[in-house]
């Protein structure tokens, strides 16, 4: 495999690849074997999400969400349907040709919305809007324009918006560039059952080891705010700090990786919208002890050279980094074993959900390891890694 350089890899590479790894021993006997004999492949592709993240936009996305841009916790304001959250952050625009006019959409009620169509008000139910949005827009997802003629959605609505004019109505997604994550676990999750329904070894494995990516960043309190670096709050930076500098000073020596066995989760999208909760929690410590560390502990000691495959960077001095460890109490530690034992319980949920397949009959000769090829020139934030 080709290593890439990476400014700022989550949780490490060695975080990523440490939580994949450890996951593999909390499945129970009939998926172990399997997992045991390839325990190097879902190991070192469990980067693979974040170089992917070049090749196209739509990958980015599914690291992180910044939640505090919608709401605060418990986050009741937030559709826990993707769909949904689409459509109430999105709009609808009515076109024709190069004329064009914007659809409000006023979420009056429980079970209705008020579109504003030019001068007047159209209220249909959003159980319509919401079929129309499912059966039409979506899989229209990753084309470059979610549109669709406007019969098609006066079918949908059961009311009449064409307004006179217009052919064709547009929906502009706003939502999805402030991050998709705990929406993109449950489809991740899918992925990785019909993988199991299906049988297909390399695509076991493939979907194991991207889900265990995505699962590790959910527990990354920084991937779940706008100031995803502390580029709000002076303190450029943290980001690697947190999830890469002090795991790699201190997981090995210090942190203790048992986390049990692999659990039953019956209901997913309750457990994933959990993980991020619990992460945001941790966000205020996070940016606020470094905050005050930083205040307290004598500047020219923060920042040291250190040799990195053959560079001289600058990074967070060793004390330094003890001292905001030390100051957390742990909490890299349990966001790191919590991340293990999410992805044992995700690959195990995943399997029974397949109905639980006999894997013993896959032959277990381990998966070859694909090439990946980077393209270091294209610059995203920090964040999406
Ligand atoms: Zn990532």
């Amino acid at each position: 495999m080709i290593m890439a350089f990476v400014a700022s890899p989550n949780w490490g590479f060695y975080g990523h690849r440490t939580i994949n790894k450890m996951a593999v021993f909390t499945l129970p006997q009939k998926m172990l074997k399997l997992y045991k004999a390839n325990i190097n492949y879902v190991s070192d592709h469990a980067v693979d999400p974040d170089m992917r993240r070049y090749a196209t936009k739509f990958e980015a996305i599914r690291h992180y969400i910044d939640i505090d841009q919608w709401d605060t916790i418990p986050f009741s304001k937030l559709p826990r349907d993707f769909n949904a959250a689409l459509l109430k952050y999105g709009k609808l625009v009515l076109v024709n040709g190069t004329d064009s006019s914007e659809v409000r959409m006023t979420w009056d009620t429980d079970t209705t919305v008020t579109l504003k169509v030019q001068r007047s008000d159209v209220v249909v139910k959003q159980r319509d809007l919401l079929n129309y949005m499912r059966q039409e827009l979506w899989p229209l997802y990753y084309e470059e324009e979610m549109k669709t003629d406007v019969v098609v959605a006066e079918y949908w609505l059961k009311k009449s918006i064409n307004a006179g004019k217009y052919t064709q109505i547009v929906f502009i997604d706003q939502f999805s560039q402030h991050g998709i994550l705990p929406y993109y676990l449950e489809m991740a999750t899918n992925k990785l059952t019909n993988a199991f329904k299906s049988k297909n070894k390399a695509d076991i494995l493939k979907n194991s080891a991207d889900i265990g990516h995505y699962i590790a960043d959910a527990h990354v309190p920084l991937h779940t705010t706008t100031n995803y670096n502390g580029q709000l709050t002076d303190q450029v930076g943290i980001h690697a700090f947190w999830e890469s500098r002090l795991p790699e000073l201190f997981a090995e020596k210090e942190y203790d990786y048992f986390v049990g066995k692999a659990e039953y989760v019956a209901d997913l999208q309750k457990y994933f919208w959990s993980i991020i909760t619990d992460s945001h929690a941790y966000l205020d410590d996070v940016l606020d002890i470094e905050k005050s560390l930083s205040r307290t502990y004598p500047s020219d000691q923060q920042f040291c050279f250190e040799e990195r495959l053959g560079m001289n960077t600058r990074v967070q001095c060793k004390e330094y980094a003890a001292a905001y460890h030390e100051a957390m109490q742990g909490m890299v530690e349990e966001r790191m074993t919590a991340s293990i034992k999410a992805v044992g319980d995700i690959w195990f949920t995943a399997w029974i959900n397949a109905g639980s397949p006999d894997l013993s009959d896959l032959d277990t000769a381990p998966v070859e390891v694909e090439k990946i090829i980077i393209n270091t020139n294209i610059k995203t934030r920090e964040h999406e890694n």
